[in-house]
Protein backbone atom coordinates (compact mmCIF):
# COMPACT_ATOMS: atom_id res chain seq x y z
CA UNK A 1 0.00 0.00 0.00
CA UNK A 2 1.70 3.39 -1.17
CA UNK A 3 1.04 5.85 1.55
CA UNK A 4 1.45 9.85 1.15
CA UNK A 5 4.43 11.34 3.18
CA UNK A 6 5.84 15.02 2.93
CA UNK A 7 9.61 15.67 4.41
CA UNK A 8 10.20 19.36 5.20
CA UNK A 9 13.27 20.11 6.06
CA UNK A 10 16.22 17.95 3.90
CA UNK A 11 19.31 18.36 7.06
CA UNK A 12 20.96 15.13 7.92
CA UNK A 13 17.49 13.75 9.99
CA UNK A 14 15.04 14.62 7.03
CA UNK A 15 17.33 13.81 4.11
CA UNK A 16 17.70 10.62 5.79
CA UNK A 17 13.94 10.02 6.56
CA UNK A 18 12.96 10.88 2.55
CA UNK A 19 15.58 8.69 1.42
CA UNK A 20 14.40 5.90 3.68
CA UNK A 21 10.35 5.94 2.80
CA UNK A 22 11.10 6.60 -0.68
CA UNK A 23 13.24 3.29 -1.15
CA UNK A 24 10.75 1.24 0.88
CA UNK A 25 8.23 2.76 -2.34
CA UNK A 26 6.59 5.39 -0.48
CA UNK A 27 5.12 8.55 -1.65
CA UNK A 28 7.05 11.56 -0.68
CA UNK A 29 6.73 14.99 -1.20
CA UNK A 30 10.11 16.62 -0.44
CA UNK A 31 10.44 20.77 0.96
CA UNK A 32 13.07 22.88 1.32
CA UNK A 33 14.23 26.54 1.00
CA UNK A 34 17.74 25.44 -0.56
CA UNK A 35 17.51 24.81 -4.35
CA UNK A 36 20.84 22.63 -3.78
CA UNK A 37 18.94 20.76 -1.57
CA UNK A 38 16.08 19.99 -4.27
CA UNK A 39 18.36 18.92 -6.88
CA UNK A 40 19.78 16.50 -4.97
CA UNK A 41 16.43 15.07 -4.22
CA UNK A 42 14.56 15.40 -7.11
CA UNK A 43 15.64 12.14 -8.20
CA UNK A 44 15.02 10.63 -5.16
CA UNK A 45 11.67 11.78 -3.84
CA UNK A 46 8.07 11.60 -6.05
CA UNK A 47 8.09 15.27 -5.96
CA UNK A 48 11.12 17.82 -4.60
CA UNK A 49 9.79 21.35 -4.18
CA UNK A 50 11.96 24.84 -3.87
CA UNK A 51 9.49 26.17 -0.90
CA UNK A 52 9.68 28.17 2.42
CA UNK A 53 6.84 26.15 4.37
CA UNK A 54 6.40 28.78 7.18
CA UNK A 55 4.37 30.58 4.41
CA UNK A 56 0.74 29.20 4.35
CA UNK A 57 -0.31 30.09 0.93
CA UNK A 58 2.91 27.74 0.35
CA UNK A 59 1.84 24.70 1.94
CA UNK A 60 -2.28 25.15 0.64
CA UNK A 61 -0.76 25.49 -3.17
CA UNK A 62 1.15 22.31 -2.59
CA UNK A 63 -1.53 20.41 -1.72
CA UNK A 64 -0.39 19.32 1.51
CA UNK A 65 -4.11 19.41 3.43
CA UNK A 66 -4.23 15.45 1.29
CA UNK A 67 -0.94 14.30 2.84
CA UNK A 68 -1.40 11.69 5.80
CA UNK A 69 1.84 12.40 7.30
CA UNK A 70 4.02 15.02 7.42
CA UNK A 71 7.59 15.16 8.70
CA UNK A 72 8.60 18.51 10.05
CA UNK A 73 12.72 18.50 10.18
CA UNK A 74 13.46 21.68 10.13
CA UNK A 75 16.94 22.03 12.29
CA UNK A 76 17.90 25.41 13.56
CA UNK A 77 15.34 27.41 12.86
CA UNK A 78 12.69 26.53 15.64
CA UNK A 79 10.88 29.41 14.99
CA UNK A 80 10.36 28.05 11.44
CA UNK A 81 9.33 24.53 12.85
CA UNK A 82 7.00 25.72 15.54
CA UNK A 83 5.40 28.05 12.85
CA UNK A 84 5.11 24.98 10.49
CA UNK A 85 3.71 22.61 12.70
CA UNK A 86 1.09 24.94 14.04
CA UNK A 87 -0.22 25.93 10.28
CA UNK A 88 -0.16 21.65 9.27
CA UNK A 89 -2.22 21.28 12.87
CA UNK A 90 -4.67 24.27 11.12
CA UNK A 91 -4.70 22.86 8.26
CA UNK A 92 -5.98 19.50 9.63
CA UNK A 93 -3.14 17.19 8.79
CA UNK A 94 -3.64 13.73 10.45
CA UNK A 95 -0.16 12.85 11.41
CA UNK A 96 2.36 15.24 12.50
CA UNK A 97 6.12 14.30 13.17
CA UNK A 98 8.54 16.40 14.19
CA UNK A 99 12.18 16.97 15.15
CA UNK A 100 12.92 18.70 18.41
CA UNK A 101 15.97 21.13 18.88
CA UNK A 102 15.93 20.75 22.62
CA UNK A 103 13.59 20.28 25.82
CA UNK A 104 12.34 23.35 25.52
CA UNK A 105 11.46 22.96 21.69
CA UNK A 106 9.94 19.48 22.44
CA UNK A 107 7.80 20.88 25.03
CA UNK A 108 6.01 23.70 23.18
CA UNK A 109 5.39 21.28 20.02
CA UNK A 110 3.13 18.86 22.11
CA UNK A 111 1.65 22.04 23.15
CA UNK A 112 0.71 22.92 20.01
CA UNK A 113 -0.47 19.14 19.18
CA UNK A 114 2.60 17.72 17.15
CA UNK A 115 1.49 13.81 17.05
CA UNK A 116 5.25 12.72 17.19
CA UNK A 117 7.92 14.95 18.82
CA UNK A 118 11.33 13.00 18.57
CA UNK A 119 14.66 13.88 19.56
CA UNK A 120 17.64 11.73 17.44
CA UNK A 121 20.63 13.25 19.29
CA UNK A 122 19.41 12.84 22.66
CA UNK A 123 18.10 9.11 22.38
CA UNK A 124 20.96 7.60 19.88
CA UNK A 125 23.10 9.82 23.15
CA UNK A 126 21.57 7.40 25.69
CA UNK A 127 21.45 4.42 23.22
CA UNK A 128 25.21 4.41 22.86
CA UNK A 129 25.68 5.67 26.52
CA UNK A 130 23.51 2.52 27.90
CA UNK A 131 25.55 0.27 25.40
CA UNK A 132 28.61 1.50 26.47
CA UNK A 133 27.91 1.05 29.87
CA UNK A 134 27.54 -2.68 29.65
CA UNK A 135 28.75 -4.54 26.96
CA UNK A 136 26.20 -7.14 27.20
CA UNK A 137 23.35 -3.99 26.15
CA UNK A 138 23.11 -4.60 22.33
CA UNK A 139 20.06 -2.06 22.07
CA UNK A 140 17.86 0.22 24.49
CA UNK A 141 14.20 1.64 23.57
CA UNK A 142 13.18 4.37 26.30
CA UNK A 143 9.26 3.59 26.36
CA UNK A 144 9.02 6.11 28.84
CA UNK A 145 11.03 8.20 31.21
CA UNK A 146 11.44 4.92 33.59
CA UNK A 147 10.44 2.09 31.50
CA UNK A 148 12.69 0.98 28.26
CA UNK A 149 12.78 -2.55 26.26
CA UNK A 150 16.35 -4.02 26.22
CA UNK A 151 18.01 -6.14 24.24
CA UNK A 152 20.92 -7.64 26.18
CA UNK A 153 23.43 -11.19 25.28
CA UNK A 154 22.82 -13.82 27.71
CA UNK A 155 25.97 -14.61 30.11
CA UNK A 156 27.37 -17.53 31.71
CA UNK A 157 24.74 -16.67 34.60
CA UNK A 158 22.07 -17.50 32.01
CA UNK A 159 22.95 -19.81 29.64
CA UNK A 160 21.72 -23.48 30.32
CA UNK A 161 18.63 -22.09 32.45
CA UNK A 162 15.44 -22.25 32.19
CA UNK A 163 12.70 -19.16 32.06
CA UNK A 164 10.97 -20.60 35.02
CA UNK A 165 14.91 -21.93 36.91
CA UNK A 166 15.30 -18.15 36.50
CA UNK A 167 12.28 -16.87 37.63
CA UNK A 168 12.67 -13.20 36.27
CA UNK A 169 9.19 -11.83 36.69
CA UNK A 170 8.92 -12.90 40.65
CA UNK A 171 12.32 -11.90 41.08
CA UNK A 172 13.07 -8.70 39.12
CA UNK A 173 9.75 -7.54 38.25
CA UNK A 174 10.80 -7.80 34.10
CA UNK A 175 9.35 -9.88 31.32
CA UNK A 176 11.51 -11.78 28.89
CA UNK A 177 8.82 -10.66 25.57
CA UNK A 178 11.28 -12.26 22.69
CA UNK A 179 14.73 -14.44 22.16
CA UNK A 180 17.00 -14.11 19.60
CA UNK A 181 19.04 -17.01 18.82
CA UNK A 182 21.24 -18.25 16.18
CA UNK A 183 23.59 -16.28 13.44
CA UNK A 184 20.49 -15.65 11.37
CA UNK A 185 18.86 -13.70 14.53
CA UNK A 186 15.85 -16.29 14.80
CA UNK A 187 13.14 -14.60 16.84
CA UNK A 188 11.20 -16.72 19.36
CA UNK A 189 8.34 -13.81 20.46
CA UNK A 190 6.36 -16.26 22.66
CA UNK A 191 9.47 -17.96 24.58
CA UNK A 192 7.59 -20.66 27.09
CA UNK A 193 8.22 -20.92 30.69
CA UNK A 194 10.52 -24.28 29.56
CA UNK A 195 12.95 -22.44 27.00
CA UNK A 196 16.11 -22.88 27.79
CA UNK A 197 18.65 -20.09 27.61
CA UNK A 198 21.39 -21.28 24.95
CA UNK A 199 25.21 -19.66 24.45
CA UNK A 200 24.51 -16.73 22.70
CA UNK A 201 21.23 -16.24 23.13
CA UNK A 202 19.39 -12.44 23.00
CA UNK A 203 16.78 -11.53 25.59
CA UNK A 204 14.21 -9.06 24.80
CA UNK A 205 13.26 -7.67 27.72
CA UNK A 206 10.98 -5.13 28.98
CA UNK A 207 10.28 -3.49 31.97
CA UNK A 208 11.21 -0.47 34.32
CA UNK A 209 14.59 0.76 34.44
CA UNK A 210 15.72 0.28 37.83
CA UNK A 211 14.86 -3.33 37.56
CA UNK A 212 16.40 -3.74 34.67
CA UNK A 213 19.65 -2.68 36.26
CA UNK A 214 18.99 -4.83 38.87
CA UNK A 215 18.73 -8.12 36.48
CA UNK A 216 21.80 -6.47 35.02
CA UNK A 217 24.06 -6.40 37.91
CA UNK A 218 22.69 -10.02 39.38
CA UNK A 219 22.26 -12.18 36.24
CA UNK A 220 24.23 -10.75 33.15
P1 LIG B 1 19.93 18.45 10.53
O1 LIG B 1 20.39 18.70 11.96
O2 LIG B 1 18.91 17.34 10.45
O3 LIG B 1 21.05 18.25 9.55
P2 LIG B 1 19.60 21.12 9.43
O4 LIG B 1 19.31 22.26 10.35
O5 LIG B 1 20.98 21.02 8.87
O6 LIG B 1 19.13 19.76 10.13
O7 LIG B 1 18.63 21.14 8.17
C1 LIG B 1 17.37 21.65 8.17
C2 LIG B 1 16.90 21.83 6.74
O8 LIG B 1 15.64 22.50 6.82
C3 LIG B 1 17.82 22.67 5.89
O9 LIG B 1 18.09 22.01 4.67
C4 LIG B 1 17.03 23.97 5.68
O10 LIG B 1 17.26 24.54 4.41
C5 LIG B 1 15.58 23.49 5.82
N1 LIG B 1 14.69 24.56 6.23
C6 LIG B 1 14.89 25.50 7.19
N2 LIG B 1 13.85 26.34 7.28
C7 LIG B 1 12.93 25.92 6.37
C8 LIG B 1 11.61 26.38 5.96
N3 LIG B 1 11.04 27.44 6.53
N4 LIG B 1 11.00 25.69 4.98
C9 LIG B 1 11.56 24.61 4.40
N5 LIG B 1 12.78 24.15 4.72
C10 LIG B 1 13.46 24.77 5.69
Amino acid sequence: MKREFAVIGLGRFGGSVCRELSSEGMDVLAIDTIESKINEYRHIASHAVIADATDEKVLKELGIRNIDHVIVAIGEDIQASILTTLMLKELGIKKITVKAQNDYHEKVLNKIGADQVIHPERDMGRKIAHSIISNNILDHLELSDDHSIVEIKAGTKLVGKSLTELDIRARFGCNVVAIKSGEANEINVSPLATEVIEDEDVLVIIGADKDISRFEKQLV
